[in-house]
């Protein structure tokens, strides 16, 4: 079935987001654009997932359990799972720095319930890389039953490419954002999966239903299988 999706969005505990990016206005947001399924992917954290995930019967659109990772080199990859007891499981085993946020200059990192209720701020400066480098990522993350796809390859800032003029694996999936050409998505988009998302840090940004996947159902785990598999 189809599956309209957008796998990169950030909430208001990433501290480059806007406040109103709670759960309950994503989720609203992505249903009123007639998306499937969203991620709720913050840079480094997983604290806002649960209460997401608590929402998705109510708004009728999937959450996939994910985080977006900083490597040691600046590297992002946007790692997904096919439930959230693998991802905090994987994510416990990762190692931040513990530097605090400065929330007058980097923003707040709002830690919400899911009715849209700050419960906690996140102490620890999330735009921060973690103690892993990229090329420890991709197995890593599938030894916890995931998978991490590179983040906005084609883009400067925080892109496999830009950071190391090449993809250092193989990968079986790849993001895109909506501003790679043709002539990259066709090199770096061969024999692979390919996803394209928002990278939204504002409601106004979230996708429209553009981008869908062929997938057996519309879950998380039906993506992970997907992402995962052969071509
Ligand atoms: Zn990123
Ligand atoms: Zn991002």
């Amino acid at each position: 079935m189809k599956c309209y999706y957008d796998l990169h969005i950030h909430s208001a505990l990433s501290p480059c987001a806007d406040n109103d990016m709670t759960p309950n206005n994503i989720l609203g947001m992505a249903a009123v654009n007639g998306l499937n399924m969203i991620a709720a992917s913050d840079h480094n954290s997983i604290k806002n997932v649960r209460s997401f995930l608590k929402l998705r019967e109510a708004y009728g659109v999937e959450v996939v359990p994910a985080f977006e990772l900083q490597t040691a080199e600046d590297i992002h990859f946007l790692c997904l799972f096919p439930d959230i007891i693998l991802l905090e499981k994987f994510y416990n085993q990762v190692s931040f720095k513990d530097i605090p946020n400065n929330k007058d200059v980097f923003g707040e990192q709002q830690i919400i319930d899911e009715n849209d209720n700050i419960i906690a701020e996140e102490p620890r400066m999330l735009l921060v890389s973690a103690d892993i480098y990229s090329y420890q990522v991709k197995d890593a993350v599938k030894n916890a039953s995931g998978i991490a796809v590179p983040a906005h390859i084609d883009r400067e800032s925080n892109g496999m490419i830009s950071i190391l003029g090449d993809l250092d694996d193989d990968y079986d999936a790849v993001e895109f954002s909506p501003y790679a050409d043709e002539a990259f998505r066709k090199i770096y988009g061969k024999n692979r999966r390919i996803i394209i998302n928002s990278d939204s840090h504002t409601l106004g940004t979230i996708s429209e239903a553009v981008n869908f996947l062929e997938l057996k159902e519309c879950t998380a785990a039906a993506l992970i299988d997907y992402l995962t598999g052969k071509l």
